[in-house]
């Protein structure tokens, strides 16, 4: 697989051309973004783990029948994804409040949500993200009926599948953020499952073990990321 010019440079990863028009290459930087991009640091062996977490993640997925764009790793910071039409659209499911839910709402922190309750946003850093619904997305276009229903079906099955993979090894998924795209007519999982882009907490202490130590300035970010890797079995070598 030959890596060709940058397609696009996100926050955290950057995407690539290859020499086959259907694949793209993720590489996984070290830097880590908050508040939409204002805070930005470096963190050493970041994009590593993330890199490794997310193929981990996302094979666990697919072998439990969520279709995600993941074809396997290249390098340590580096995998091979099928090139998505992205929906610009970010799926969260909550499954304990915390987060924007709370100041939103002004509902209490860390009570648990049963159903575990899903949110759609816009995809826009301008505009911070916002909070959108159905309506918005058939109105303008974003999705239609169909792919709507999909993100929902298979956002809802991710968290079947990891709350039970993270119980396992005594975490709590408190919330997470999808993306999706399209790929020859059928729906996928795109971007990336890591400790960037969910909330984990220890299940006994309640300790945040995911970009939250980052976001409220806590320390020990990476040492987190590993933890949860290591207790999922994630190789790191
Ligand atoms: P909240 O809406 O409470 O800020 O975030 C809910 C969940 O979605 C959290 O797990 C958070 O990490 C994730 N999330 C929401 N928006 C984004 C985003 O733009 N980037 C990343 N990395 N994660 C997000």
């Amino acid at each position: 697989m030959e890596k060709r010019e940058e397609l696009y440079a996100g926050k955290a990863k950057s995407v690539y051309y290859t020499d086959d028009a259907d694949k793209l290459i993720l590489h996984y930087r070290n830097d880590t973004s908050a508040f939409d991009g204002a805070k930005i640091e470096q963190l050493d062996r970041k994009g590593e783990i993330n890199n490794k977490f997310s193929a981990f993640i996302m094979e666990k997925l697919e072998a439990a029948g969520v279709p995600t764009h993941h074809e396997g790793l290249l390098s340590a910071e580096e995998s091979l994804v099928k090139k998505l039409d992205m929906f610009p659209i970010e799926c969260v499911v909550r499954n304990i409040a915390t987060g924007s839910i709370t100041k939103r709402l002004g509902v209490e922190d860390g009570i648990s949500l049963n159903p575990p309750t899903f949110e759609f946003f816009l995809k826009n850093d301008e505009l911070h993200d916002p909070m959108i619904n159905e309506y918005h997305i058939r109105s303008f276009g974003w999705a239609d009926d169909e792919a709507i229903e999909k993100m929902k079906e298979l956002t809802f099955k991710v968290n079947d599948v990891l709350t039970k993979l993270f119980d396992d090894v005594g975490l709590l998924l408190v919330d997470y953020k999808l993306e999706f795209g399209r790929f020859q007519g059928q729906i996928y999982l795109g971007d990336e499952f890591t400790p960037d882009g969910c909330r984990l907490w220890d299940v006994e202490t309640r300790k945040k073990l995911d970009k939250d130590r980052f976001r409220q300035g806590l320390g020990g970010v990476v040492e987190a990321y590993e933890e949860v890797a290591h207790r999922i079995g994630v190789d790191l070598t």
